[in-house]
């Protein structure tokens, strides 16, 4: 659960980006992580679509790790690896957004594809939302 990641992301104490230690999630807040900046020690919430640095992140090798095979229904964490088998292809969850629409969305990196976003916890729209209803 509390599966420790390092970022790099801006630290309101110093004012400046500083690497980071997530240190929790944020209740009812998917884009927000308690993060520890490695410089001032201070503990602050984070949002990880806005004050986190998108790096490169590192792709190599993850073809061998543990990776679940994506699925629209299914439910994503960041920096867990996934296989999508219409692309055969290997990649990296590297944010979580929710849609206006209240749909959640990933962000993934992958080794053949780039950057694509996908969606997650996929639920059929119940009325009469037709245009929302876009399934990768
Ligand atoms: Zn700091």
């Amino acid at each position: 659960m509390a599966k420790i990641k390092n970022v790099e992301a801006f630290c309101s104490i110093c004012g400046i980006v500083r690497k980071m230690e997530l240190t929790g999630e944020v209740a009812g807040e998917d884009n927000k992580r308690w993060a520890k900046c490695k410089k001032c020690k201070q503990t602050m919430v984070i949002d990880m679509t806005e004050d986190v640095v998108v790096q490169k992140v590192s792709l190599d090798g993850i073809e061998n790790e543990s990776c679940v095979t994506y699925s629209p229904k299914g439910s994503y964490e960041v920096g867990q690896t996934i296989f999508h088998e219409n692309w055969n292809d290997f990649g990296k969850v590297v944010s979580k957004e929710v849609l206006s629409n209240g749909q959640k969305s990933i962000s993934v990196e992958f080794q053949k594809s780039g950057n694509k976003k996908l969606v997650e916890s996929y639920n059929k729209p119940q009325t009469d939302q037709e245009e929302q209803s876009e399934v990768m």
